[in-house]
């Protein structure tokens, strides 16, 4: 097998992974966020084009293995990799990330998708939505008893009802329990993304004694390895290029 890996990116836990891949590997973006300019490897930006066009990807770039540490939400580009992996019969290998878990006193409200979040924010009149930047596409729908606050990673500005909070984690508990005494939300709106860099917010509800409304996970495809943590990557990543050494 070629040791050429395909890294699939877009979170904190990938680039960390991506710093310590040599010039011959590849990170890959969707491309919504920062691009990073101080990496060895490459860098390649944009869609493939579905399980098929990354299908074709993998044969072009003699990549021998993709390692996929997208976010646990972006379900699509997992799928596609499982998906074209196992057409070009290449390894598929994925971080995944463990999701938070409730502790005693947390109130969370599992939803299933947008349309269970507006269900369960109905009465309540000031959200704190932080799961990206999915209400940024129902700003018009705010209903009149309340008033939206979106954080996420656009610049927006909003209008009378929803104030669009443009930040990037981590965040601290005391930022996150300032964040929340000043905005005096009644409910937050999460992903249960997992890590250390978004969870202060969990702690400072469960504090503070407010709901949470939860959207679950999607399902994510079976990989031949699954990591639980970017170092268990990286000790991986390292006996790749060492049997490479020795072939
Ligand atoms: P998605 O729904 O799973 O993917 C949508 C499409 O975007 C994919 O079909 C693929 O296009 C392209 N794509 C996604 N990740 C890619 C990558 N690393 N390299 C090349 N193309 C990629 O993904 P999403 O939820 O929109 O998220 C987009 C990116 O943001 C992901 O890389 C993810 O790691 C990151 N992110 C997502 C979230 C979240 O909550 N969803 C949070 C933080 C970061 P083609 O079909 O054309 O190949």
């Amino acid at each position: 097998m070629s040791a050429r890996v395909l890294l699939l990116g877009g979170t904190g836990d990938a680039l960390r992974i991506a710093r310590a891949l040599g010039p011959e590997h590849v990170y890959s973006l969707a491309g919504l966020g920062r691009v990073p300019a101080d990496l060895s490897c490459a860098v390649r930006v944009g869609g493939f084009g579905g399980a098929p066009g990354l299908a074709r990807y993998l044969a072009d770039e003699g990549i021998g293995c993709v390692l996929d540490a997208t976010h646990p939400y972006a379900a699509q580009i997992s799928a596609n990799a499982a998906r074209a992996c196992e057409q070009a019969k290449l390894p598929y290998w994925a971080l995944r990330r463990a999701p938070w878990q409730p502790q005693p006193g947390d109130d969370w409200r599992w939803v299933d998708d947008w349309a269970g979040v507006v269900e369960a924010i109905k009465p309540y009149a000031r959200v704190l939505f932080t799961l990206g930047r999915e209400p940024l596409a129902h700003l018009g729908e705010v209903p009149l008893h309340q008033h939206w606050t979106v954080r996420c990673l656009d610049a927006h500005p909003g209008h009378a009802r929803a104030q669009v909070i443009d930040a990037r984690g981590p965040f601290t508990a005391e930022g996150e329990r300032m964040l929340f005494k000043t905005g005096r939300y009644d409910v937050i709106v999460s992903k249960n993304s997992g890590g250390a860099a978004t969870g202060a917010k969990l702690g400072v509800a469960r504090e503070m004694g407010l709901p949470v409304v939860m959207v679950k996970r999607p399902s994510l495809p079976p990989a031949q390895r699954e990591f639980a943590s970017v170092q268990e990557v990286l000790d991986a990543l390292a006996d790749l290029n060492q049997r490479k050494i020795d072939a």
